[in-house]
Order: C-alpha cells, then sequence, then structure tokens
C-alpha cells in the first residue's frame, strides 16, 4: 500500500495515553503541582520564607508546562509526522489525541491514493477510449486508448472536445445525448474504412464521460448481410416475375387442362408469397440504409386514412368483418407518405387477419392530444399473450407460424412497422389479451405533427 509518509510505530511511553483519559492525564498535572509546593512549602517553613518558596515552586510548575507547550508546538510546527516528544501531563495527552487523529487521517488517504492509483492503472489498461470532460466540454482526462481509437492525447487536456472530434453526428450527439441513448457509430477520422461506436454519459454538473470502442469488424459484418439480403432479394425479383407471368399466361390457355388447376392455382400462392416476401425484405433493406428515405413529405392524415380503410374494405371481402375508421385530429404528419402507409397498412392487414372471419370489430384511428398523434388499430381478434409481446417486431417472429404462413404472412410485418416508426422518432405500443383481442398504437412525437390549416 502506498503512503505518502511513513508512520511511526507508538512507543511504549505513548502507548499508555491509549487508554487513559485526559481527565487522569490532568491528575498526573496536579500531583506534580502538590508534590511541588509540598516540598517548597517545607523548604519554606525550615527557612521561614514561605511564600517565596511556594512562589518559586509555582513558577516551576508554570516552567514545566511552557516547556510542555514549547515541545508541542515544535513539533506541531516542525515534525507533525515523526512520533510526539514524550511529554506527561495534560499535554502528552493532547499530543497523543492529535498524533492519532493524524495517523488515522494518514491510512485513510494511503488508501483512497491507492484506489485511485488501481483505478487509474485499470483505465490505462482498457482497450477502449476512456475521456472525462468538465462542464465547459474541456478534456480533464483520457486514457492511452483514447488516442489509438479517437487520436486525442494527453497534451490535449485543457482543449474542447469538440474541436478535435468534429464529426457533425458526434456534435449533434454531444450536445443532445438524449436522443441516442446507446450511443452512436461514427466513421473514424483516423483510419478509413474504420467505425467507432461512442456512449455519453453525464455526471456532476455538465462532465461528461465518454467510452469508445472499434466496431469495424461488426459494422462490416452487419454490412454484409444487409448487402447479401438486398442481393439476393434484387436477384429472385426477375425469376420470380418470370415465373407468375408464365403460370398465369398458362392458365388463361383456352387448351388449359383442368386437371392441373389445382397444382397451378398453389403454384401461383406460392410466388406470390415469395414475391410479397422479397418485397419485404426490401423495403426492410432500404429503411436500414435511412439516408435513402425523405421524411419531410405532410402526409395528409384524413386522405391517407380514407385511403387506408377503402383498401381494408378490400382486404376485408373475404373476411367479413365490420370497420370504423375514427379521425379525432386536425394534425397531419410530417414523414414520409409511402413508408407510413405501408406501415399502418401491416397493422390493419394484421388486425384483419388474425381476426376469426366474420365476427370482427376492427377500427382504425388517428387522433392526438398536442404532445403526441397516435395511429390506433384495434381488433377483437385472437390477441397475443403476453410473453410474446416484446419479440413481436423482430424479423420472421410469429406466435403461430402455421397460423401466419396460412393467411399469407411473410413474418415481416411488424418489423418494417418498427423501423418505419423509429425513422420517424415514433414507437409502437402493443396491448393485448388472448381471445379478447388487440391494440398496437403506434406514436409519433410533436415534432412528427403538422397542425393543417382546417
Ligand atoms: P406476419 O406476416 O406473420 O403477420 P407480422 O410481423 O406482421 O408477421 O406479425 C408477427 C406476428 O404477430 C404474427 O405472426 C402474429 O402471430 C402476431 N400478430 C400481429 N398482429 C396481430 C394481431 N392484430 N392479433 C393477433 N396477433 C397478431
Amino acid at each position: 500500500m502506498y503512503e505518502p509518509y511513513p508512520t511511526p510505530e507508538l512507543s511504549h511511553e505513548h502507548k499508555k495515553y491509549r487508554y487513559s483519559s485526559l481527565w487522569e492525564s490532568a491528575k498526573q498535572d496536579f500531583k506534580v503541582l502538590i508534590f511541588l509546593l509540598l516540598i517548597a512549602g517545607l523548604i519554606g517553613l525550615g527557612s521561614g520564607h514561605f511564600w517565596l518558596c511556594i512562589a518559586i515552586g509555582f513558577s516551576v510548575f508554570t516552567a514545566l508546562q511552557v516547556r510542555a507547550l514549547y515541545l508541542v508546538n515544535e513539533w506541531i510546527s516542525s515534525r507533525p509526522y515523526d512520533a510526539p516528544p514524550n511529554i506527561n501531563g495534560i499535554w502528552g495527552a493532547l499530543l497523543f489525541n492529535i498524533y492519532r487523529t493524524q495517523r488515522q487521517e494518514r491510512v485513510v488517504q494511503a488508501e483512497m491514493v491507492s484506489l485511485i492509483d488501481r483505478a487509474q492503472a485499470s483505465l490505462f489498461a482498457l482497450t477502449e477510449a476512456v475521456v472525462i470532460t468538465d462542464e465547459l466540454h474541456q478534456i480533464e482526462w483520457c486514457n492511452p486508448a483514447a488516442e489509438r481509437i479517437l487520436g486525442i492525447k494527453a497534451s490535449d487536456h485543457g482543449n474542447n472536445i469538440l474541436g478535435i472530434l468534429r464529426r457533425p453526428a458526434f456534435v449533434e450527439y454531444f450536445q443532445d445525448m438524449e436522443q441516442h441513448p446507446d450511443g452512436i457509430k461514427i466513421e473514424s477520422s483516423l483510419y478509413e474504412g474504420h467505425y467507432v461506436q461512442i456512449k455519453l454519459t453525464r455526471f456532476g454538473v455538465e462532465s461528461r464521460l465518454l467510452v469508445a470502442y472499434d466496431v469495424t469488424r461488426i459494422h462490416n459484418l452487419e454490412q454484409m448481410r444487409k448487402d447479401f439480403v438486398d442481393n439476393i432479394s434484387h436477384e429472385l425479383r426477375t425469376p420470380l416475375t418470370v415465373l407468375s407471368g408464365y403460370l398465369e399466361t398458362f392458365q388463361e390457355q383456352d387448351d388449359f387442362n383442368p386437371r392441373w388447376r389445382r397444382a397451378f392455382d398453389q403454384m401461383q400462392s406460392q410466388t406470390r408469397r415469395m414475391n410479397a416476401l422479397v418485397n419485404d425484405l426490401l423495403l426492410l433493406s432500404r429503411l436500414e440504409s435511412e439516408k435513402k428515405i425523405i421524411k419531410n413529405q405532410i402526409v395528409d392524415m384524413p386522405s391517407l386514412m380514407t385511403q387506408l380503410f377503402d383498401d381494408a374494405q378490400a382486404y376485408n371481402t373475404e373476411y367479413r368483418h365490420i370497420l370504423h375508421l375514427e379521425i379525432d385530429s386536425h394534425c397531419d404528419l410530417i414523414g414520409s407518405d409511402m413508408e407510413l402507409a405501408s406501415a399502418f397498412g401491416n397493422l390493419i392487414t394484421n388486425a384483419i387477419k388474425y381476426t376469426p372471419k366474420g365476427n370482427g370489430h376492427i377500427t382504425i384511428g388517428w387522433h392526438d392530444d398536442q404532445e403526441h398523434g397516435y395511429f390506433t388499430v384495434q381488433d377483437n381478434g385472437i390477441g397475443i399473450d403476453l410473453k410474446h409481446l416484446p419479440r413481436l417486431t423482430e424479423r420472421f417472429y410469429r406466435v403461430d407460424s402455421a397460423r401466419s404462413r396460412q393467411t399469407g404472412g411473410t413474418g415481416l410485418g411488424l418489423a418494417i412497422v418498427k423501423h418505419v416508426l423509429m425513422q420517424h422518432g415514433a414507437y409502437l405500443e402493443i396491448e393485448s389479451i388472448p381471445n379478447e383481442g388487440s391494440c398496437f398504437k403506434a406514436i409519433f412525437p410533436k415534432e412528427c405533427l403538422y397542425q393543417s390549416e382546417n
């Protein structure tokens, strides 16, 4: 353990103070005083100068006290870390108390220093970059990995971090951390083609702790996965179009053998399913590469809702549910109309699909409370068990795969909904009771609402 000053061992003389109280020590002084006065009194009586000898006795006692005081002062002012001088009486006890408090403080201090040393050594050994900034965004401390990953050196101490890490995405994140609770990924400014994940944590008044690590490998794997899905979906599109084209042509032939009707119908329905799957995969891949989506259109909600309702009526002919439309808002949405229509459409077709035929009430609604906009789809269908809800928006997650396939589902509908909403800063809330029904609610932030004139 590191000790700023070595702590001397207590002598036997000092140890006696450990158990004696201040009053015990004062009693020692009294004994000395009485002894001196007794001697002085006896000498005074013998010599006939009683009061003079008593005065001399007092003076000797005072001189002893002054000497003790002098030693105390000398120790305090010049050698406070040495063991205190051996002094009897109240001054000795006082000195010991000061010394004991100091010893305890030194032990605590040594423990603190050792702890700080260990914490610093472990931060130095980290492969992740760690940077601490103060309330003025100036760099207070950084570890060696910060230089390797971010280019921030120990000599940058006192410099503004935003002057070093200048990427707009980082500056925006630094100023509004709540927007990205999981941190952000930015391209490295040191090495081309490298990516760094950065997470900021606020502490104290306005200080920040930055932790960053290289995520190039994960980024590349993720990119490979996206490219693969994108490419394969594009490659499948052409053969599927050719297949369904021929299937239709064959069935329209006058000499088409009715014996093949069932097989051809099945082939056609499977090609349709595959087509839907490819389209959903392409849409998801487009949603993931955020840049390609224009999100600043004003989406006329009454007309979109009417359009969605008409589509739902058409889809509903086979299911024969009763559909309701409720619009209770004068707000439009700011976003991407195609993507929003696709997400809302998915929620509506799900409600129709997962409600037993002929027996359903499905309500499609749009309303707002000035702070948020709510697009809701309520059904009285089969419902979903609570345990499935957290995983429902994962790709290909189905509560009942057989049922989903039977209804022509791709297993990507809710994943698309989640991505579209994320792109708009919105989120999905699901409430459901098995055998009673479900309510899917897309909740939009105020920034997405546009107050229409009428
Ligand atoms: P799918 O193409 O299978 O419908 P989704 O991603 O749209 O895929 O939905 C995922 C799963 O969530 C569905 O398979 C279904 O089990 C369940 N689900 C979605 N909407 C509803 C609903 N309104 N009522 C009951 N279950 C639903």
